[in-house]
């Protein structure tokens, strides 16, 4: 294992150098900044507007970003990613200087082939694994962000000089650096963005859902497991002292449970999903995804976005947010009052507002109201909160329920059957699916997890093949769902983005053409009622 410290620089190789730093945003201003501030001639390359503004008020000159990249010989390219491929192409490359530097802060657009720098210029990667923010707080303090470095191009034969100078010069040797190629560090970060952070998020999202439906208090269950900066603080400790030292900050009760439980979690199909994550990630079919998606105006991350900010979780955190003040959002852990510390009025006033906000979500959800008022009694509150789940046959409506449709009459098997085979006939003959069919090849299926029941659904060439059993092979995306769900999905009663999210739908396959699909639900649900009424009179 190998790191580089501020010893292993030379930092005067960029001595009498023009660094250009094209952006002014996140990393922009904090390497920027770094870079002045460890003795180097840095000059800024924006748009002229609010970002250039800034960097005028922090003293640098600024400059068109084409004659930025003409005066410099070291070129920072800090503007987003989804952008750079066109910057690039029209204000960067054609004003390259021959030995020039260009250095990346994201090995994602040289690695999965958006950018091809020429051959006349060193190519380089010095990537924090840190906001911007924290770039440049960590400089201030004296510490630095530790980074990647790597070098995809050498024509100067100092490429890694210069690697190591700019990582000093931003304060990254500091902490250290590794390096890694382009497509490692881009891989890496995908990684931790398409499989680590959402395995974890259904970990935490599925935790607070079984809580709050065993009656614990929504306030109670999002402070313990997050929300009172315990946790963060905890992965803090684990970076600093590794994971198993850090236990010892620990009681031995919290050390022998985690560690004997730990076992139960252990799930190969976990394993499997992560891998499967990476595959898409190496093989470029996320890149080429996210590309296709970016030129049809991103509507997929907007229903995503939509999606996300209705799950009810959204809204609890946000009101305890509010509760808690600026606190929550601070870096320190906060400090829960105790119980009895807390005054009564604020007690009551925080579990109304809770439940209040519960209830209207259910309402929403069409569930009608489930929860008592809060009790006025002289023990009103402090009983409530004290006893839970019994004082209200069912205080919080748990996540999950509130997403579910309400219930209908049971769909037999044979009921089922015979909805789904009249929808299928219907489906093929629709209009509206065969337009959308025009110019596609997709085919969805989709299973029951309580009955062997499945059926699949192809749009491709302007025709819509609809049929009862699962495809041999070759479908693009699988659902697996229970009966209820399905009929609550095909009725319009349940959102089928959310259900995916709060985990009542699982899919397999691949999430954009899933969402593609998700374009004709509303002739889906048109359909799909009109043959249930008509079969079920
Ligand atoms: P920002 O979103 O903060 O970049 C904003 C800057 O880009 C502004 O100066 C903005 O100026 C400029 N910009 C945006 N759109 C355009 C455009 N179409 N044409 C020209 N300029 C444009 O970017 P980040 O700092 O987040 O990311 C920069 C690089 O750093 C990326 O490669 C990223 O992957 C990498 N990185 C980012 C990290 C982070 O914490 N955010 C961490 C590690 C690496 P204006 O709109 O005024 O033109």
């Amino acid at each position: 294992m190998r790191l580089y410290h501020d010893a292993d620089a030379r930092p005067n190789i960029l001595e009498g150098k023009v660094i250009a730093v094209i952006g002014y945003g996140n990393q922009g201003r904090a390497q920027a900044l770094n870079l002045r501030d460890s003795g180097h001639q840095v000059i800024v390359g924006n748009r002229a507007d609010a970002y250039a503004a800034r960097a005028k008020a922090d003293r640098f000159a600024v400059h068109p970003i084409s004659a930025a990249v003409s005066l410099a010989d070291i070129v920072l390219l800090l503007i987003p990613d989804e952008v750079m491929p066109e910057v690039f192409a029209s204000e960067v490359a054609p004003r390259l200087r021959h030995k020039c530097v260009l250095v990346f802060a994201s090995g994602y657009t040289v690695a999965f082939g958006l950018i091809t720098p020429p051959l006349i210029v060193d190519v380089i990667l010095v990537a924090p694994r840190m906001v911007g923010a924290g770039v440049r707080e960590r400089y201030v303090e004296g510490r630095g962000a530790p980074a990647f470095i790597g070098v995809a191009q050498d024509v100067s034969g100092q490429a890694r000089a210069y690697t190591l100078a700019v990582a000093h010069g931003i304060g990254a040797t500091r902490a250290g650096v590794v390096e890694v190629t382009f497509a490692q560090e881009a891989e890496l970060d995908l990684f931790t963005e398409q499989c680590f952070g959402p395995a974890f998020g259904h970990v935490l999202t599925s935790s607070v859902d079984l809580l709050l439906t065993e009656g614990y208090p929504p306030e109670a269950v999002l402070l313990e497991l997050y929300m009172s900066g315990e946790f963060a603080y905890t992965l803090e400790k684990i970076a600093e002292l590794g994971m198993v030292e850090q236990a010892t900050l620990h009681s031995t009760t919290s050390q022998y449970g985690s560690m004997s439980r730990g076992i139960r979690f252990q799930l190969p199909e976990l394993r499997e999903k992560l891998r499967e994550g990476l595959r898409e990630i190496r093989s470029g079919a996320f890149a080429r995804e996210w590309a296709a998606e970016q030129a049809e105006g991103a509507p997929t991350l907007t229903m995503l976005r939509e999606a996300a900010r209705e799950m009810p979780l959204t809204a609890l955190e946000s009101e305890l947010r509010k509760e808690l003040g600026a606190a929550a959002t601070s870096e320190q852990p906060v400090t829960v009052e105790p119980t009895g510390e807390r005054t009564l009025a604020q007690r009551r006033r925080l579990i109304a507002r809770l439940q209040h906000l519960v209830s209207r979500i259910a309402r929403r959800a069409g569930r009608g109201a489930v929860m008592d008022p809060p009790s006025e009694t002289a023990e009103g509150p402090t009983a409530m909160a004290r006893t839970g789940a019994s004082e209200t046959a069912h205080p919080q409506a748990p996540l999950s329920e509130s997403l579910r449709p309400e219930p209908s009459p049971a769909l037999g098997r044979a009921t089922l059957e015979r909805v789904l085979g009249a929808f299928l006939d219907d489906a093929t003959a629709d209009r509206a699916l065969q337009a959308f069919a025009q110019g596609r090849s997709i085919t969805t299926v989709y299973r029951m997890t309580d009955t062997d029941l499945a059926f699949s659904l192809r749009f491709a060439e302007g025709k819509v093949e609809g049929a009862l059993g699962a495809p041999e092979a070759g479908a693009e995306v699988a659902l697996s769902m229970t009966t209820e769900t399905l009929d609550g999905m095909l009725s319009g009663r349940l959102n089928p983005t959310r259900a995916t999210l709060a985990g009542d739908i699982r899919f397999d396959g691949d999430a954009r053409t899933a969402l593609t699909v998700q374009r004709v639900q509303k002739d889906l649900i048109r359909l799909y009622s009109a043959a249930r009424t008509r079969t079920m009179g």
